[in-house]
């Protein structure tokens, strides 16, 4: 029989599969689409951002221009009045917080809300911030009245200006879930859908990925009661029971990802890289000018132990700025090379390559030149690679890797490219990997070959983060900064209560500079160059970013021009380095900088990430409230690396007492980057800190507060272990299984899915 109907759609698989409209209509399904969700799961799964109690007021105090807000505020007083330019009334209706602060609800051409929002009606109102004068307002919002004229008990929804129907919503307890919304789907529209849509779920509908046994021990609910609790919790104790439950069921499922993903790559051998009496890292050792420190010693052995296990290192290595962790990585590079494979260095940008070649060209003196005239025959030799190099040099290199004449590589992502290919890579080292996306770690991975990794991090990342994001590696620590290094004094340049003191900076640049040092001034934006397109372009995008009346911050090309212009300046070089520069000027200018022919330079945060300067003694930093305190330490980390005592100058023109004096305040009084971390970690959002590598674990990253929950996590990541100990594959636990690929599918371990 054959019939030429199209085959029908696939059934979903399960409840949570479903699509919305079938449970709750087109209407509402379309308009939760504006948030992203498309299935009963994600309806589900979209979490309240916050609870408020019937009546309670929000505070207005976090409010900011341009947000989307969901308020809950009472009516002071209502009046209309005609519009001067044009025909047509204005309606502005005053709304207040418990703490009498104000904001103006304003409507066009709707008198009738005079009548409606009697002073003193309780409501939800929601729309964007806006802002006139000193005055924010909501223009034209939608709300949910609890008291007025058209409520018919308890609640009503109350037509927007788009909207004739008035659905009825009635709440199971005394708290209200808000949630995170859309200018299409408000909070209650969310609330009414997921009502629906939990009233009809069974047990069954919601699997659970964690087992039984662990719900039981760890006392937390089943996952159908946990997602009723946190959508409509009758009190704060079922909400946080909910929430507990919920937030480890997250934590248990990245952890067993992780674990997983750590398990299968072990599966597939590495090759051996056994040290030898005389070996090449031997040899390099007994040439090198200072001694390692005992991290450095311990963390090397590590390594080496690793690459002679036949099991592939997958490890990250952390240490604060200076901690010297290049070293540690040419010497666990080397004992590959010794052996016989060859290594490779990735850096994040061109800059930081050419300095590694340099860096590495010069602690290998002859032992990084075999093969010419002057170079140790024992040796190897050291190739560059990276995207924009010239097309003869570029084969050039090819030809060394493929042939295994170069034993060290360094490069940019380019080396990645399936074109590129090796005589025998043992080795990959990864540098500051905050800058290097996932993506790059997994396009190595994906190439078949199980090569050790290391990967190297400057920003000090806190235990429980470590575990989140980089929890399928093992991670080994640098607490110590070689001997000999001199202390960075780091100060707050207070414009608003100094206004003088940017003079005093220059001149303080000046005896440094006459003591025979550097200068780095760093700034947040590149500015504009009349003469170059792009950058105009580039700087107009800029300029729409912030409404908030913020002046700009101060820029690279400007600063340079005041900086030539600067009395106390005259007669020094000063030049500029930033992104929009090629790779030839950027690396002419570093060179001259590493030669102490540039006094001063000032650019962009391409300095942040492991520019190594000796001999710069002075880091200024204009806007420092601009950057974050991590940034801020790493760019401090860039001068004092020579034996000179350094300075720091943190230049800010936001006044004191504020958020922002309060991070530089921190960064000023610590030199410890696992405490400014810690400390980062609380004062910033999440996703901030997590940088790309969190978006990929964005969807499973809900409830889970990574500075807040180590404890769950922790907890978690032992249970996950056991679980995967018993069942490597998850054979028994199907559902967990799942609940893995669907949280990290598409982002940070993609390539879980192909191994
Ligand atoms: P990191 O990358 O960890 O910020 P680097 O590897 O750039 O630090 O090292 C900073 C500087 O310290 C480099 O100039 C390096 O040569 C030097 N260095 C590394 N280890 C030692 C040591 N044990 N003793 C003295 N100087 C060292
Ligand atoms: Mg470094």
């Amino acid at each position: 029989m054959s019939d030429q109907r199209p085959a029908a759609p696939e059934p979903p698989r399960s409840r949570l599969d479903t699509p919305l409209d079938r449970e709750v209509g087109p209407r509402t399904a379309e308009r939760l689409a504006s948030l992203g969700l498309a299935s009963v799961g994600d309806l589900l799964e979209h979490y309240p951002r916050r609870w408020t109690r019937r009546g309670d007021l929000t505070s207005f105090d976090g409010l900011r221009e341009g947000e989307h807000v969901t308020v809950q505020a009472t009516v002071v007083s209502a009046s209309s009045r005609r519009m001067k330019q044009r025909r047509g009334t204005i309606t502005e209706v005053v709304v207040a917080d418990g703490d009498g602060r104000r904001i103006d609800l304003v409507f066009f051409n709707q008198r009738f809300r005079e009548g409606q929002l009697v002073p003193g009606t309780v409501g939800f109102f929601s729309g964007k911030v806006s802002r006139r004068g000193r005055q924010l307002q909501l223009l034209q919002p939608d709300m949910l009245l609890q008291q007025g004229r058209h409520a018919r008990g308890g609640l009503s929804l109350v037509p927007g200006p788009d909207e004739q129907a008035e659905v009825a919503e009635d709440f199971a307890g005394s708290l209200t879930p808000v949630y995170p919304a859309s200018a299409r789907a408000q909070t209650w529209h969310v609330a009414a859908a997921v009502r629906q849509v939990l009233d009809t779920l069974v047990v069954a509908d919601v699997p659970d990925p964690v087992p039984d046994d662990l719900r039981e021990r760890h006392g937390l609910l089943p996952r159908l009661e946990a997602l009723r609790g946190l959508h409509r919790p009758a009190d704060e104790a079922e909400r946080d029971a909910a929430t507990h439950s919920l937030r480890y069921a997250e934590a248990f499922v990245l952890q067993t990802g992780l674990l997983r993903a750590r398990t299968r790559a072990r599966l597939v051998p590495a090759t051996r890289y056994e040290r030898r009496p005389g070996d090449l890292l031997e040899r390099f050792d007994a040439a090198l000018p200072f001694t390692l420190t005992d991290g450095q010693r311990s963390v090397g052995e590590e390594l080496q132990r690793e690459l002679a296990s036949g099991t592939p290192m997958q490890r990250l290595l952390q240490g604060d700025v200076g901690s010297g962790k290049t070293l540690v990585a040419l010497r666990a590079m080397l004992a590959v090379v010794g052996a016989g494979g060859q290594a490779a260095l990735l850096a994040p940008t061109e800059v930081l390559a050419a300095q590694h070649l340099r860096s590495l060209e010069q602690l290998l003196g002859p032992l990084g030149r075999a093969g010419t005239l002057d170079g140790d025959a024992e040796g190897t030799r050291v190739a560059l690679l990276t995207g924009s190099m010239p097309a003869a040099a570029r084969r050039r290199a090819l030809l060394q890797i493929v042939t295994g004449e170069a034993g060290l590589v360094v490069g940019t992502h380019a080396l990645l490219q399936q074109s590129v290919e090796f005589a025998d890579l043992g080795l990959v080292v990864v540098d500051e990997q905050h800058r290097f996306g996932v993506e790059q770690r997994d396009a190595l991975r994906s190439r078949g070959v199980a090569v050790h990794t290391l990967v190297m991090t400057a920003t000090p990342i806190p235990r429980t983060v470590a575990m989140t994001v980089f929890g399928d590696l093992d991670t080994s620590v640098l607490d110590e900064l070689p001997a000999g290094r001199q202390p960075i004094s780091t100060h707050v340049v207070g414009l608003p209560e100094r206004p003088g003191w940017l003079p005093r900076v220059w001149q303080r640049v000046r005896e440094e500079v006459d003591a025979g040092r550097q200068a780095f001034v760093v700034c947040q934006r590149i500015g504009v160059d009349v003469d170059d397109e792009e950058s105009v372009l580039a700087e107009l995008e800029n300029d729409l970013e912030p409404p908030g009346g913020r002046p700009p911050a101060a820029a690279v090309l400007d600063v340079l021009d005041a900086l030539r212009a600067e009395p106390a300046l005259a007669g020094l070089r000063v030049e500029v380095l930033h992104g929009r520069m090629t790779p030839e000027e950027k690396e002419a200018v570093m060179a001259d900088v590493l030669a102490g022919d540039v006094h001063v330079l000032v650019a962009t945060t391409v300095v942040e990430v492991g520019v190594d300067v000796p001999n710069a003694s002075v880091m200024v930093v204009m806007d420092a409230d601009r950057f974050g305190v991590s940034q801020l330490h790493q760019l401090r980390g860039r001068v004092g690396r020579g034996g000179h005592p350094a300075l720091c100058l943190l230049v800010t023109g936001v006044p004191a007492p504020s958020e922002a004096r309060e991070r530089l305040d921190a960064v000023a009084s610590s030199t410890d980057g696992f405490a400014l971390a810690r400390f980062d970690l609380r004062t910033r959002r999440e996703g901030d800190v997590l940088g790309s590598a969190q978006s990929g674990a964005r969807s499973s990253l809900r409830l889970l507060r990574v500075v807040d929950d180590g404890d769950v996590i922790a907890a978690a990541r032992q249970d996950a272990a056991a679980v995967l100990d018993a069942d490597p594959e998850l054979q028994e636990h199907p559902v967990l299984l799942e609940a893995v690929e669907v949280a990290l599918a598409g982002g940070r371990d993609a390539w879980l899915a192909r191994a």
